[in-house]
């Protein structure tokens, strides 16, 4: 059984000789390649890349021109890969090689992909906990597909399975939703995701908005009827709140009403600019997949 390991880097030159230490050592008993993607690096990791791949012939590396993001490096790292189990994972030891024979076991049990769940991630501050469970609640009841909370891309794949996901040549892609709408035998199995090796999350607030709204976009048009059931709902209230003003009237009630035109106004305003940002979303994902542009180019290989 030959493995193909897949792993995108963005500015980790501390973590690549590391992860690699930790690789060899659980992975003695196998054959495999590890293919890192240096996703635009700004710092040395291609080049510390390069000097593995210069000693050790299982080690490869692609380089990007620029930073085309975490999502799009795992593509080009799955494109690239050429055995039959093919693993990705992160490059900062969140990802504990340890736990590929625990993958490989149940790859062995009969699945075509093994998913896996974080049970506790050692620097998860509050607010990313927070955020991301709640994401998941919010993509299972928009999405028909189902993806268990704290799921990672650390996962196992069989050829077959990595054959299919590369037919799909969506541009903003997320992985973990791709995964499950392809099928097959999936499990999951848990692990404790450790403290960052070195350097801080690459994850960005701005980073993690985008993916999550990819997320939701890519699988689900439910927002842009939310927009719909808004303006309906907006339009009963004023039909309702207008009967009371025009009653108000005959009473000869009238009082300069300051406070609730305000409220109207800006109530109105906020869910019209929402809806016209929902649609706005799904504009720009037709747009980009108009432009039909190559995902990523590589700048060099080794
Ligand atoms: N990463 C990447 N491109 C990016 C951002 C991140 O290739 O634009 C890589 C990063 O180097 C790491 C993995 O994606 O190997 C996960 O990122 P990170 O550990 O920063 O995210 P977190 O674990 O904090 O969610
Ligand atoms: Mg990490």
């Amino acid at each position: 059984m030959k493995l193909s390991i897949v792993i995108p880097a963005y500015n980790e030159e501390k973590n690549i000789k590391l992860i690699y230490k930790q690789i060899i050592s659980a992975l003695e008993n196998f054959e495999f390649e590890c293919i890192f993607v240096d996703d635009g690096s700004k710092d040395n990791t291609f080049e510390e890349i390069k000097i593995l791949s210069e000693k050790d012939k299982r080690i490869k590396g692609i380089s990007f021109s620029r930073n085309f993001g975490h999502q799009t490096a795992l593509l080009a790292g799955l494109k690239e890969s050429k055995n039959d189990i093919i693993i990705t994972m992160d490059a900062d030891g969140q990802h504990p090689p340890a736990v590929i024979p625990e993958l490989i076991k149940e790859y062995k049990r009969g699945f075509d992909i093994v998913n896996t769940q974080r049970i506790s991630t050692a620097d998860a501050s509050f607010f990313k906990k927070i955020t991301s469970k709640w994401y998941y609640k919010i993509i299972n009841t928009l999405t028909d597909i189902k993806i268990e909370s704290a799921s990672s891309d650390f996962r196992l794949m069989t050829r077959k399975t990595v054959d299919a996901f590369l037919q799909i040549d969506e541009k903003d892609r997320f992985t973990r939703g791709l995964i499950k709408w392809i099928g097959f035998n999936q499990s999951i199995i848990n692990f404790k995701a450790p403290e960052r090796m070195t350097g801080k999350s690459k994850y960005t607030f701005k980073k993690m908005f985008r993916f999550a709204i990819d997320g939701i976009t890519s699988f689900s048009s439910k927002p842009l009827k939310f927009s719909i059931i808004t303006g309906i709902l907006s339009i009963l209230v004023g039909f309702i709140y207008s009967i009371y003003i025009l009653i108000m009237y005959f009473l000869g009630n009238t009082t300069p009403g300051w406070a609730s035109m305000m409220l109207v106004i800006l109530i109105l305003g906020g869910f019209q600019l929402l809806s016209i940002g929902i649609i706005g979303e799904y504009i720009a994902r037709i747009f980009n997949e108009a432009k039909n542009r190559p995902h990523y180019f590589i700048k060099e290989k080794c």
